[in-house]
């Protein structure tokens, strides 16, 4: 199956939920969506619930308080659910790994498909992260 057939084979719709991270990982989310990496020609779109979602990307670090709040926006994913750490925060929880509210890394509190490291990841990253999900 070549490259194109792969891409359009299902259009995943992503949310993004943020654990405290310190918001470059978030900014460069963002920047995926700008005319120059144009996630959407792949038919991908950020959306506003997770009820809607295929893909959930997590940036920052999973802290006591943020754990109960990540747990619920699992739950409420419609299931199969992709679920994507990005940065190192989520992947392993980076510098914050050592600090006494730290109770992650992510993939003890929910499951993970693929980690997207870096400190923050590129878009570029990003972008080659979830190519590699649509051969799932
Ligand atoms: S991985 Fe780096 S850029 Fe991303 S939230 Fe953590 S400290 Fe910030």
């Amino acid at each position: 199956m070549g490259f194109k057939e792969k891409c359009f084979k299902k259009s995943l719709w992503v949310f993004h939920l943020s654990a405290g991270s310190c918001n470059n990982c978030d900014i460069e989310i963002l920047d995926c969506l700008t005319p120059r990496y144009d996630i959407e020609r792949f038919g991908m779109k950020l959306v506003g619930s997770i009820r809607h979602a295929d893909v959930l990307l997590v940036t920052g670090v999973v802290t006591k308080k943020l754990l109960p709040r990540i747990k619920e926006v699992y739950d409420q994913a419609p299931k199969p659910i992709v679920v994507v750490a990005i940065g190192v925060c989520s992947c392993t929880g980076g510098m914050f790994k050592d600090c006494y509210t730290f109770k992650g890394p992510l993939d003890k509190v929910i499951p993970v498909d693929a980690y997207v490291p870096g400190c923050p990841p590129k878009p570029e990253a990003m972008l080659a992260g979830i190519m590699k999900l649509l051969n799932k």
